[in-house]
């Protein structure tokens, strides 16, 4: 469905200051969310499968090479363990999990562990699956979609003509490439960006219309957490009505979107969470997020029941019914897992935490300057 607003329209509202204004785009959204989405929601989870050491200049972050963070490093996880944090997620009351990959593209080796846990969740868990592990042929994407992963995540992060601040090694047309594989193999799109890298409103809406245009099934919208030692890492938060407002405005513009927040969103959103879900919200990434920690999943699941959404998992959570895993899932039982048992109980349950799960090592050496920051032109790959 086209965008409920123009680009004007949308310009205009990115103008609201007034909470009370603000308030009434808000119910505005509400209604749009309500109508196409009933109660449902679309709750995912995550692990960062192999962290850090990125070669590529990403300014927001941390796991670049360029960026003096602190980020978990670790190389390829094993399919055992991507199985296990699947298991958690399931455990904390997601509806899908994403496993995540640093950098552009997975080597074979990678990609065939990334494939075998793919398997492992598609038989072990009711969990949808969900893939972001950089650019992708058409070839590779197949294969994921025959592990059983259903959709491929991979972000433009901002407007095409604000993208050369924010990444100069990972091109824009490359990113769209990757997405056009992944629709030609049949697999669901995931596509979204950041908020707060130094963008206008003009561009901000910009991002909006473009992703209105690439059209992906799921949008998920990120909101900088200034990492200290990135390129972005001295930017203020957001102010949480300004968020409140832009989640309103991109509802608007992507009426048909399952769309959801990520990272950031407690830091720059605090108490105004509710408020942000109720501006059209399909779901927020439970638990922790690549490098930072997010919220207790009991919390966010309350945030939303509060709301009279219905946070259980449902056959379809708001997308395009399609076959899974488990007999009974499609005729609207969700069934029984061993895993229930422990929703909430994730001392028992190996959920991924870049804080205490694996080995933060500082950046040992001399880390280079952003190529966007040298003098000299950088070039592909540099
Ligand atoms: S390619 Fe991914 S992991 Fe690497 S710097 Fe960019 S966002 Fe970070």
């Amino acid at each position: 469905m086209p965008p409920l607003i123009s680009f004007e329209e949308a310009l205009a509202l990115g103008e609201l200051e007034g909470h009370e204004e603000i308030g009434e785009l808000v119910e505005r959204a509400w209604a749009v969310r309500t109508d196409r989405f009933g109660d449902s929601t679309d709750m995912c989870s995550l692990v960062n499968a192999k962290s850090g050491g990125c070669a590529e200049d990403c300014g927001f972050c941390a796991q670049s090479r360029y960026a003096e963070a602190d980020t978990p490093m670790h190389a390829m996880m094993e399919p055992e363990q991507i199985l296990q944090h699947a298991k958690a997620a399931e455990a904390a009351g997601a509806h899908r999990f994403c496993m995540v990959t640093q950098g552009q593209g997975l080597s074979k080796r990678d990609f065939s562990k990334i494939v075998e846990g793919a398997r492992l969740v598609s038989e072990q868990t009711n969990l949808k699956r969900c893939a972001s592990i950089g650019h992708m042929s058409v070839d590779r994407a197949k294969k994921l979609k025959q592990a059983g992963i259903q959709r491929v995540h991979h972000n433009v992060e901002t407007s095409e003509s604000y993208y050369p601040e924010v990444s100069t090694t990972v091109r824009y047309e490359g990113r769209i490439r990757t997405i056009d594989a992944v629709r030609e193999a049949g697999l669901e799109s995931c596509v979204g960006g950041i908020l707060n890298l130094g963008e206008s409103p003009l561009q901000r809406v910009e991002m909006a219309f473009e992703l209105s245009e690439i059209d992906p099934d799921s949008v998920p919208i990120n909101l900088l957490n200034p990492r200290s030692g990135t390129k972005f890492g001295d930017r203020e938060l957001m102010d949480p009505w300004e968020v409140v407002k832009w989640v309103a405005i991109f509802r608007l513009i992507l009426p048909d979107a399952l769309f959801r927040l990520c990272g950031g969103r407690v830091e720059n959103l605090g108490e105004l969470q509710p408020l942000a879900v109720k501006a059209g919200l399909n779901g927020v990434m439970m638990g922790n997020f690549l490098t930072t920690l997010g919220v207790e999943p009991a919390e966010d699941r309350a945030m939303f029941e509060e709301l009279g959404l219905n946070v259980a998992r449902q056959p379809d959570n708001g997308a395009n019914p399609r076959p899974d895993n488990r007999s009974g899932w499609m005729q609207g039982e969700t069934p029984e897992t061993p895993i229930d048992e422990l929703i909430d109980s994730q001392a028992d349950a190996n959920f991924w935490d870049p804080s205490t799960q694996l080995k933060v090592i500082k950046k040992k050496g001399e880390v280079p300057a952003y190529p966007s920051e040298r003098k000299e032109p950088a070039g592909w790959g540099d």
